[in-house]
């Protein structure tokens, strides 16, 4: 048998600038790949229009050139993908139902199923969920080690505003893109267990996950763009300091490689995902005060 090459990717959602938090993952997913001879690969996750922020998705690129992240073959973007997201959730037909309920009808709890078997009027604009509720799904996390799930309600694979989840989207996309390894925050762990219901029953070969560590702020807040955590990548300046700390978030020290080419190269050598090995949370200095 001839063996897979690794293909890794970063998927950012364009919902605002490039930060500390996600230069990281960038990062962890970019040395990871280059570890193993593999190929890098970026998708821009643009399928949520009303939370887009003009010009970010452009921001994101450019910033990940600043700091040396080439990514090989060409950037996909999600809002161009809708035929294809169309016929996988053609094919997952006979495990899915329409469902017309609302989030305020459903309250605060799980969704019963209420909708399973229930006919609704074709016309009618209603979310699609996948059927999965009560299955049990187990990965190996290369960094968190075993995770099991008992899928405790049968999530939206399609909105009642008709875009798609991200679920379907991601799975999708990772499997036309041949993905073999997926390395990303492990605020995304929950839904990784969606993503494998999704991949069995569309009969995709599963890929290997690693769920990296969240970025906190000393304060305790985790980076994100909501929080207004500090661009990075903006100032030509900048870029080497910030890439170093970026590292050394995740346990590599560079200090003695001089420009951003070096200090990549140094740092794929250095690259051990065993260091990161159950660690959940790193807390860095940045929130709020320029780097
Ligand atoms: N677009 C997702 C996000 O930025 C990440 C997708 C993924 O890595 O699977 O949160």
């Amino acid at each position: 048998a001839t063996q897979t090459k690794y293909i890794g990717r970063f998927a950012p959602t364009p919902t605002g600038y490039l930060h500390m938090g996600s230069l990281v993952a960038a990062l962890a997913s970019y040395l990871d790949a280059k570890a193993n001879q593999g190929k890098w690969l970026v998708r821009i996750d643009d399928i949520d229009p009303p939370r887009e922020v003009a010009g970010a998705s452009d921001s994101i690129l450019k910033c990940l050139e600043r700091f040396g992240l080439n990514w090989d073959d060409s950037v996909v973007y999600q809002s161009k993908q809708n035929d294809k997201y169309e016929a996988y959730l053609a094919e997952l037909a006979q495990n899915t139902y329409r469902c017309e309920c609302s989030r305020k009808m459903i309250g605060s709890g799980l969704y019963a199923g209420t909708c399973f078997e229930k006919s609704i009027e074709p016309s009618k604009p209603t979310s699609v969920r996948l059927n999965v509720a009560g299955a049990l799904v187990e990965f190996n996390d290369r960094i968190q080690s075993l995770q099991t799930e008992q899928a405790s309600e049968d999530f939206v694979i399609k909105r009642k505003d008709n875009l798609w989840s991200y679920h379907l989207a991601v799975v999708v996309d990772d499997y036309l893109a041949g993905v073999t390894d997926v390395v990303r925050g492990i605020d995304l762990m929950d839904s990784t267990f969606n993503h494998i219901h999704l991949q069995k029953m569309l009969g995709f070969n599963q890929p290997s996950y690693a769920h990296i560590p969240v970025v906190i702020q000393a304060n305790g807040q985790k980076l994100s763009k909501q929080n207004m955590a500090v661009p990075v990548g903006v100032n030509a300046k900048s870029v080497e300091r910030e890439l170093k700390l970026a590292l050394s978030l995740l346990g590599i020290s560079v200090e003695d490689a001089v420009n951003v080419k070096d200090v990549l190269d140094l740092a794929v050598k250095s690259w051990n995902i065993e260091k990161l090995k159950g660690i959940e949370v790193v807390s860095c200095n940045v929130g709020g005060v320029p780097l």
